[in-house]
């Protein structure tokens, strides 16, 4: 583990984990690690192929291919990066398309594996600490973090920001975003391996009714209160 301070942020989608966890790993000093960026790009490598989403065996099977697509996270809190065999793919993996596959491919087994895998070495090679979130983070990945927290928020109000930040105006209208958000929530949470859930020890932040700028003060306070093993 590096010696510097690990910070575990899971919570559903739209509950503002990645603009918290980039921000608190910026005023803290920290690198970042966007995991939920790791799940999409193997889904935009696996849609690029042609494979189906649905067809877990096909999914697994592109480990084994003769090409497995190599991930690269760029872990700097201030310009995180995504790619995938050297292409940057930073904006298909926001894509309407990536983001309706995503769920069956994070739900099989052997791409959670790798992906897991791939997220500890960044975490054992960050000298600086790092905030690191996703889903399963806190109950799976790094369980043993100094500090574990699991940010919600109410339905709409998540649904108010994922609809802000589309970048391809799918499901504009906030109904149709509650909804697809919801679905994806389900599906997340009722997976058999590793479902989001909020882990022993996480403390549960409540963002409804708080502005971003408090949100990141809590987790920052948080941070200061907790030891360094
Ligand atoms: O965080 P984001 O919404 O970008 O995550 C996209 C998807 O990746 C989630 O809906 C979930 O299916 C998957 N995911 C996961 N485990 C993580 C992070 C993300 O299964 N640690």
């Amino acid at each position: 583990m590096t010696p510097g301070l690990v910070i575990a942020i899971d919570g559903p989608a739209g509950s503002g984990k990645s603009s918290v966890s980039r921000a608190v790993a910026s005023r803290l000093g920290l690198n970042y690690l966007d995991t939920g960026a790791m799940y999409r790009a193997m889904t935009w490598a696996i849609l690029q192929t042609g494979i189906d989403p649905d067809d877990g065996a096909a999914v697994a099977g592109i480990l084994t291919s003769n090409k497995p697509p190599q991930l690269v996270s760029g872990t700097d809190s201030n310009n995180p990066t995504i790619e995938v065999d050297g292409v940057d793919v930073a904006e298909p993996i926001r894509g309407a398309a990536v983001t309706n596959a995503v769920s069956a491919v994070s739900a099989v087994p052997a791409i959670r594996e790798h992906l897991v895998e791939l997220q500890r070495r960044y975490v054992a090679e960050s000298q600086a600490g790092i905030v690191v979130e996703g889903r399963d983070i806190g109950s799976v990945v790094l369980p043993d973090a100094h500090l574990k927290v699991f940010l919600t928020a109410d339905p709409s109000v998540r649904a108010q920001r994922r609809a802000a930040e589309q970048l391809d105006g799918h499901d504009a209208s906030l109904a149709a975003t509650e909804s697809a958000l919801l679905t994806r929530d389900a599906k997340d949470s009722t997976r058999s391996v590793s479902p989001l859930t909020r882990a022993d020890g996480a403390i549960e932040v409540d963002t409804t009714l708080l502005t971003f700028e408090e949100v990141v003060d809590a987790v920052v306070d948080l941070a200061g209160q907790v030891s360094r093993r």
